[in-house]
């Protein structure tokens, strides 16, 4: 990859050192001008006859997912956000008293939130599997509390808080081998490292646009396995999802576009497709390698710094790091970070809180690079940090 090329075409890494991508990535001019050519055409011509000329363009979008993913372009709905899709997928399931769904202390607040108020619905329960001692899913114990009252297992591939990257592949064995739907969340996974359902064995996978993919805000996606639609029902209908006969009756459209909505913003659509595609022409291999290896420069180093904890979990790690600065407030930490040009974020305890639970060292600093930081960014990311921690 030649770095100083692909930092030339992303405007924003010429204003500031942009270590949050697991909030956003920063856009490339190819999706910045994908998104206002579009938006361009639709005042020129008008929205409708925008979308027809653009159509084909616009079509190819799943397929460029699906290709990133290893799935068919019939398998992929698109969506605005990742809650959405995720919603999408859980909420077209049934559950009845009695029933369990299972998910992991890396879970995200809203899908616990989701999960909370169906079994508040049907009397279902929800069973959080432990960690290993590294930290990850323990797979074993997954195993073992897999019964046939087991209707789902729903985990998150990488949390929103932490570097940790679960074992989905290995969950994907136990989840097959038993026949219990497996919905990944994969939101901070996909662009970030090579996602492949199939390597993964995963029933439902759900991702964002905006984060490690860099496309643009306000978009998702869901993957569905064909086999899946035998238990999943779609939990709204309009004139996108299925058809109706004109009498009484209506059959579902083929394959994921049952869970689209008919509305929807092709600017942001087509943004998506030029994010995707760039990360298709760079290779997930090769994005993979080096965010990962920028991940494991930027938690080496800030380990080695006194008076700085990282508290990323888990055997295999990602490219999120979060930390603490000494006693320094988190918040504190991030603006003057920011003072200095470098963007990060910070951990949220109440929209994690088995993991808060867990480690109980929350909120902390995260920062998150991807493949267009350098590793001088990195190093006077640390240098900044090592200040403040030496001023304590
Ligand atoms: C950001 C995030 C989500 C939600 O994605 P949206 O696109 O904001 O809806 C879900 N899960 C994880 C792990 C996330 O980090």
């Amino acid at each position: 990859m030649d770095i100083e090329a692909l930092r030339q075409d992303t405007p924003g890494t010429a204003n500031r050192i942009h270590l949050n991508n697991a909030g956003a990535g920063l856009l490339s001019r190819q999706t910045l001008k994908a998104v206002t050519s579009h938006l361009e055409l639709e005042a020129a011509i008008g929205g409708y006859e925008a979308a027809g000329q653009e159509r084909d363009r616009i079509d190819a979008t799943h397929g460029h997912i699906a290709r990133l993913v290893g799935s068919r372009a019939d398998e992929i709905a698109l969506f605005d956000n990742s809650t959405h899709a995720w919603n999408a997928a859980f909420y077209s399931m049934t559950f009845k008293p009695g029933d369990r769904i299972l998910t992991g202390r890396a879970e995200y607040g809203s899908s616990v939130l989701a999960y909370l108020q169906t079994a508040q619905r049907s009397g279902a329960e929800v069973v959080v599997v432990p960690n290993d001692e590294s930290g990850q899913l323990d797979t074993t114990a997954l195993a073992n509390l897999i019964d046939d009252r087991t209707k789902l297992v729903g985990i998150a591939h990488v949390p929103t808080s932490g570097g940790l990257v679960n074992p989905a592949a290995e969950i994907g064995r136990v989840t097959r081998a038993a026949g219990v739907p497996f919905l990944l969340d994969a939101t901070q996974s996909v662009g970030q490292f090579p996602v492949d359902v199939a390597e993964l064995g995963c029933d439902m996978l759900t991702a964002t646009g905006r984060k490690f993919l860099r496309g643009p805000r306000g978009t998702g996606f869901l993957w569905v396995r064909p086999e899946a639609h035998a238990y999943l029902e779609p939990h709204v209908i309009e004139v996108a999802a299925a058809t109706w006969d004109g009498k009484r009756s209506f059959t579902w459209n083929d394959g994921a576009r049952r869970f689209e909505t008919w509305e929807v913003g092709y600017s942001n659509v087509l943004g998506l497709s030029a994010a995707v595609q760039q990360a298709l022409d760079l290779g997930m291999d090769e994005i993979g390698r080096r965010t990962l290896d920028l991940g494991a420069r930027l938690r080496d180093q800030l380990d080695a710094v006194p008076g700085i904890t990282t508290h990323d979990l888990g055997r295999q790690r990602c490219a999120i790091v979060t930390c603490e600065v000494g006693t320094m407030a988190t918040a504190d930490v991030a603006a003057a970070l920011a003072g200095r040009g470098i963007n990060v974020s910070t951990t949220d305890p109440a929209q994690t809180q088995f993991d808060t639970e867990d480690r109980d060292v929350h909120p902390l600093v995260r920062l998150s690079p991807h493949y267009y930081n350098t590793e001088a960014e990195i190093d006077r990311a640390v240098e900044v940090l090592a200040e403040l921690a030496a001023a304590r």
